[in-house]
């Protein structure tokens, strides 16, 4: 007999793992080995060793033996959860044992109390060796021979990707879409930053962490629970990383754009009907989308021949993916597919059995897709469309054919059976409306023709596809319908509006780049809410005349290490140089809370949103917040840059960031004073506005968590989201406190909240005080509209009115009447 023979690390009933109830290890996704049903409260060392790791919860314990193998012994089930309580460790990390030393106490009753399950299983975590059961399916004593680890021939020792430390983490999915295409796109993301070996398993099943496919097919909905698992050096820190991204909800909306109800018939046959993708009215004639089939040969040039040109053409897509498509969130779920571990290793075991790179890949997507297919959930059934999409781009980049070739007359409603978003690119600014017999409201289509403001209606059934070409139709997408035989009048009425709405939307993106004045000359300054380097240019282009608010997260989540200073030093540059010479208000990092961060060590709290986040964090880190600082003074021209702080409470937060940034300042042999502005966003700074604008350059209102904090209704909660309505007169009557202390001391007043960028609040905001709104770049044209339409004192008279209202309902319909 060959091996090391582990001794039963303490009595108690042997069982095979699949007696095990967690499928981590009753499904051997962490290794091979048996399980006991403990007797007794000591774990012993089965066999001399080297202990590799053991959690300060103490609930499990690593060992590496004398021939490399290494074992886990996880004491009962999800008992990382009691946080240490009731464990006890008698050994430490690194320290060598004999046989039968003890290595942890517990009390068997309190963890048998506490947990789901005492049942301990003892694992092989490492590859090259085997198990052999010694004794199942009866009790066992303390030290009596259990399991042989065995070497396998051939096989490596200790493959590097499964050594080391092993942790995991139970969590619930808050999701309220589930692991969707885009959160799984971020946490694959997220676990490719980490060394150790990711998996998440639900269902039954297993999913790699790097694989943004995998993860999706897993098919999690909100509520349902998930089993992270890490192994290697930072598998702590890849497990901490991942349950912190996952359980803050990842700042998804409470539900996607237009639920899919399903189309009702209208009974009328020249009427079809789908659903609202993007709302508007269009008028053309009616033009089939047919797609060129691409044709990839079955079989390869050879492994090596195949694999580099797969290489190759996957490098080419993701190239072009960087700024081609205007949509960072389609850009960066399209790159994720490019760089998933799962649909390459696929591709590659087809390459190995002498396919071609294109059928390799093709094969790839359809399995991925049919896994997608089989969760049932319409949600991930859309992402197939990015997937057919990928492989579109990359057959044609094999090819060399183009992924959108088609021909379609200008001004057409298009038809489609359905449309991948490369193609739809291909087509935009060409057609007037789209209407597709398949597809989804939230398909990346569907988003990337709402952005466009291109009406497009889905789901219409394949009736749409037999439709005669060139006939005169109206699509009316605000109510998801196509009508293909409008009689004359119809016809001239909805042509007449479409004109009218046309004009409407030139005339304000005309005017957009001018200055924005109200009608009586007083001069508003409309900014743009920014959050990467991509939108600057559009958001210029859409008439922003600076940028009020840089949220700066972007650069600082999901990763496991803060950017370099030279990293943000070249993102805050391209941001300015976007702007080309408008102000840049540069917001330091406002992470803690729903944005976690792993690097930063964060204890849990129980009520994040009051908790270490903003400003509070940054000076908690003077090390980040220094190194932020001196990016933006390096990265931001002098004449541009205005700094920011968030979720101030009161002056000595500003006093103590103005002292470090002067610092900064100095070190860099910067004489002039850098503009440095408080965001007003908790109740307390509004009420000390007065004393925090004397030392402060400027106030700007981040009504989104003012909101929040003064209603007491959390922003990020469905059941009080109608709650937290930015024109409650308690909110006005901060703003008005706020703007009071900004006009005291001789400083301008802005508002970057959400409010800011809805064109109806503008004469609130503008009477409460607020000379500059910084709105979301495509709210810019109309809100400019709206505010030259605007004169002073008709606008404080209407705050007037609106102070005195008594409910977010009465100053709306305040509003309503006005308009
Ligand atoms: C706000 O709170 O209104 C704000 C602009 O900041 P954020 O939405 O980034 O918290
Ligand atoms: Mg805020």
């Amino acid at each position: 007999m060959s091996g090391i023979v582990l001794g039963a690390p303490l009595r108690g009933w042997a069982a095979p793992l699949d007696d095990v109830p967690d499928p981590v290890f009753a499904e051997r996704m962490m290794g091979d080995g048996i399980a006991i049903d403990p007797l007794e409260g000591l774990i012993r060392a089965p066999a001399a060793a080297t202990v590799a790791s053991l959690p300060e919860t103490a609930h499990a314990i690593t060992l590496d033996l004398a021939n490399g193998a290494q074992i886990l012994i996880h004491i009962g089930i999800d008992t990382v959860a009691l946080g240490g309580e009731g464990f006890e460790a008698c050994v430490a990390a690194g320290q060598k044992v004999a046989a039968g030393d003890p290595l942890i106490r517990f009390d068997l009753d309190a963890v048998a109390r506490r947990a789901k399950s005492l049942v301990t299983p003892i694992v092989l975590v490492n590859e090259g060796f085997r198990v052999v059961v010694e004794a199942t399916g009866r009790q066992v004593a303390a030290e009596e021979p259990l399991l042989r680890i065995e070497r396998v021939d051939g096989v490596p020792a200790g493959v590097a990707a499964k050594d080391g430390p092993i942790a995991e983490r139970r969590i619930v999915v808050p999701l309220p879409n589930g692991l969707h295409a885009r959160p799984a796109a971020r946490v694959a993301n997220l676990a490719k930053s980490f060394a150790a070996n990711v998996r998440v398993a639900a269902h039954e099943r297993t999913a790699d962490g790097r694989s943004m496919v995998a993860l999706m097919a897993l098919g999690l909905k909100r509520g349902e629970e998930a089993m992270l698992s890490a192994t290697g050096p930072d598998a702590e820190a890849a497990v901490a990383a991942l349950a912190a991204l996952i359980e803050s909800g990842m700042d998804e909306p409470e539900a996607l754009p237009s639920p899919a109800p399903s189309p009702v018939p209208s009974g009328d046959a020249s009427v079809l009907q789908g659903i609202t993708a993007s709302p508007g009215l269009a008028v053309g004639p009616l033009a089939h989308f047919r797609p060129v089939a691409i044709d990839v040969p079955t079989d390869g040039d050879g492994v090596a021949a195949e694999e580099r040109a797969l290489a190759e053409a996957l490098a080419a897509v993701a190239a072009s993916l960087d700024g081609a498509h205007g949509d960072s969130g389609l850009a960066a779920a399209h790159r994720a597919l490019l760089e998933d571990p799962e649909l390459a290793a696929d591709a590659r075991a087809e390459i190995a059995t002498g396919r071609s790179a294109g059928h390799a890949w093709r094969t790839a997507t359809a399995t991925a897709a049919e896994k997608l297919r089989a969760t049932g959930d319409p949600l991930l059934i859309e992402r197939v469309a990015d997937l057919e999409d990928v492989e579109r781009q990359l057959l044609a980049q094999l090819t060399g054919t183009s992924p959108s070739a088609a021909d379609v007359p200008a001004g057409a409603i298009l038809v489609a059976d359905e449309l991948l978003p490369s193609q739809f690119l291909g087509l935009r600014g060409k057609v007037a409306g789209i209407i597709t017999a398949r597809g989804g409201p939230t398909s990346h289509v569907a988003l990337l023709a709402a952005a466009a403001g291109l009406p497009m209606v889905v789901a219409a059934g394949r009736g749409v596809l037999a439709l005669a070409e060139g006939q005169q139709v109206v699509l009316d997408a605000d109510a998801g319908r196509l009508e293909t035989q409008p009689d004359p009048a119809k016809l001239a009425e909805a042509e007449q509006r479409v004109r009218a709405s046309a004009e409407r939307r030139a005339s304000q993106a005309a005017a957009a780049r001018e200055d924005c004045r109200m009608a009586d000359g007083t001069r508003i300054e409309i900014f743009a809410n920014l959050a990467s380097p991509a939108e600057a240019a559009l958001a210029v282009e859409a008439g922003a005349e600076g940028c009020g608010l840089l949220r700066t997260e972007f650069l600082f989540l999901d990763r496991s290490a803060a950017p370099s200073e030279e990293e943000q030093v070249e993102a805050y540059a391209a941001i300015a140089a976007g702007l080309d010479g408008r102000p840049l208000i540069v917001r330091t990092l406002d992470v803690g809370a729903d944005k976690p961060v792993p690097y930063l060590p964060r204890a849990r709290e129980e009520n994040p949103a009051l908790g270490m986040r903003g400003i509070r964090l940054g000076l908690a880190s003077p090390d980040l917040l220094r190194t932020q600082l001196r990016a933006i003074l390096r990265g931001v021209p002098e004449a541009q840059c205005r700094i920011m702080i968030p979720m101030v409470v009161d002056r000595s937060e500003l006093t103590a960031t103005r002292a470090l940034l002067d610092e900064v300042a100095a070190e860099l042999g910067r004489t002039g004073r850098v503009p440095l502005g408080v965001m007003i966003e908790t109740p307390a700074s509004a009420l000390l506005a007065a004393d925090i604008a004397e030392e402060a350059d400027f106030l700007s209102i981040g009504t989104n968590d003012l909101t929040q904090y003064a209603l007491a209704a959390d922003r990020l909660n469905p059941a009080t989201a109608a709650m937290a309505d930015a024109l409650h007169p308690a909110v006005l009557h901060l703003i008005r406190l706020a703007a009071d202390g900004a006009r005291k001391h001789g400083r301008w007043l802005g508002v970057c909240g959400g409010i800011a960028s809805d064109p109806a609040a503008a004469p609130i905001l503008i009477g409460l005080g607020a000379t500059e709104l910084s709105a979301a770049p495509a709210a810019i044209p109309a809100l400019k509209a709206a505010v030259r339409t605007l004169n002073a004192d008709a606008c404080a008279t209407l705050a007037e009115r609106a102070l005195a209202c008594g409910s977010a309902a009465e100053v709306r319909r305040l509003l309503g009447d006005k308009g």
